[in-house]
């Protein structure tokens, strides 16, 4: 392969350069916006040129910890000076600390630690379909698993299968069968959709890429209870919304629940490395036997030590309050916008701001931010997400709806 690059350097300035190469040698599978970053510190990003920007993406929650957390990064560099990667077929010394201090927080009694959160969805499916036929007894290759509309689980092939947005799925089938769609939020729907085979239902607390959106109250209890009459496995994917984003360190505690299966990932590494982990009652992911499923990099020992010293600051640094108290503060705040606001939702620091449909679109809105140093990601069309790092401070938050109320004001 040679790639040829249709620039001539120094006919042009570095950052047209910069532009021309990302675009002709990137695949254009993302829009970002129009700001190159170079440095992050806590809640704060810096572009190449020093200008500095009130990170309220937090990397879709991967950094709930701040960029660059320093006592993660200094357990990512002792660690790396030790040992990296062993692969799964010798054990290491990381691994038992890790299971221990996870298992400690969250209760779970079993642990398989993966990479990206994807593969934690994509080895969730594959335990409780291997579950339901050698537990629950389903007929070989019947089982069926419950999702929602607009769910968002990942953008591995098993995963798209089931997603309802077209630029998801569009053109990457044949997908696998065994998937039943229902709405989010109505119990009933889910209810009829049970049949013998129901093995399980993935589902998000808060569905974040769907726009912030929140289940009626009472929703989860009711969905909890039948599937424990049912033998239905219930798995929570916590993805975003764990690690305390929401104000507690799982959401599922706001329901006053506890999943069968729930899945974590970005912000278990503080955003310094891909770690995401399925946690589980014994059941569930007791049914692999060696050589049954795996990753080479899964639970590698620079993973385990990162994934534990941000486990630590989360917890030990108050994070988790910090985010349930600047997340009620930050709502209040945002209730009193001006201009064209059409709702204002969310639970901790994941918080939405859906605009009217005739203001433009989201992203005019994302770029107006991004000149006053405020760098927010829209989402569905009119829907400005808003998730700082959960370290934001109530200052922060009171300049990020200053920037906000005169943007929308200026209308
Ligand atoms: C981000 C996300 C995923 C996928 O995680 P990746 O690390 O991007 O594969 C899955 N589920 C939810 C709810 C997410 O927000």
């Amino acid at each position: 392969m040679s790639a040829v690059l249709n620039t001539q350097p120094g006919a042009q300035s570095a950052a047209s350069h910069r532009d021309r190469v990302e675009d002709q040698l990137g695949a254009h599978n993302y829009h970002p916006l129009d700001v190159v970053i170079a440095r992050g510190s806590g809640v704060w990003l810096y572009d190449v040129d020093g200008r500095q920007y009130l990170d309220c993406l937090s990397a879709y929650s991967a950094v709930n910890q701040g960029h660059c957390h320093p006592a993660i990064l200094a357990a990512m560099v002792e660690q790396a000076q030790k040992l990296t990667l062993t692969s799964r077929a010798f054990r290491h010394d990381q691994m038992a600390p890790f299971y221990e201090d996870l298992a400690r927080l969250t209760g779970a009694h079993k642990i398989l630690p993966m990479n990206s959160g994807a593969e934690a969805v994509e080895t969730a499916i594959k335990a409780v379909r291997k579950w339901g036929y050698e537990v629950r007894g389903v007929p070989e290759d019947q089982a069926e698993i419950i999702v929602c509309a607009n769910n968002f689980h990942g953008r591995t092939l098993g995963i798209v299968g089931f997603s309802t947005d077209p630029d998801a799925y569009g053109h990457y089938g044949p997908f696998a069968p065994g998937f039943t769609i229902v709405p989010f939020g109505d119990y009933d729907a889910f209810d009829a959709a049970i049949t013998p085979n129901t093995v399980a239902f993935l589902v998000e607390p808060i569905q974040g890429e769907a726009g912030v959106v929140l289940p009626p109250s009472g929703y989860f209890s009711r969905i909890r209870q039948r599937c424990t009459e049912r033998g239905i496995t219930l798995i929570l994917d916590e993805i975003q919304t764990g690690l305390g984003r929401t104000g507690k360190l799982l959401a599922e505690e706001h329901e006053g629940i506890e999943a069968d299966v729930t899945l974590i990932g970005k912000a278990l590494s503080g955003g310094f490395y891909p770690v995401s982990a399925v946690l589980s009652n014994a059941d569930v992911l007791g049914v692999f036997q060696p050589g049954q499923h795996g990753s080479t990099f899964g639970g590698n020992p620079l993973a385990c030590a990162i994934a534990r010293a941000a486990l630590r600051v989360l917890t030990e640094e108050g994070m988790i309050d910090n985010a349930a108290s600047m997340g009620a503060y930050f709502l209040d705040r945002l209730r009193a916008l001006p201009g064209p606001v059409r709702e204002v939702r969310g639970r901790g620091l994941m918080l939405a701001v859906e605009l009217e449909p005739d203001a433009g679109g989201a992203r005019l809105w994302c770029e107006r931010l991004q000149a006053r140093g405020m760098l927010v990601k829209d989402t569905h069309g009119h829907t400005l997400r808003l998730s700082p790092p959960l370290i934001v401070t109530r200052e922060q938050v009171d300049w990020a709806c200053d920037q906000l109320s005169a943007v929308l004001s200026a209308t």
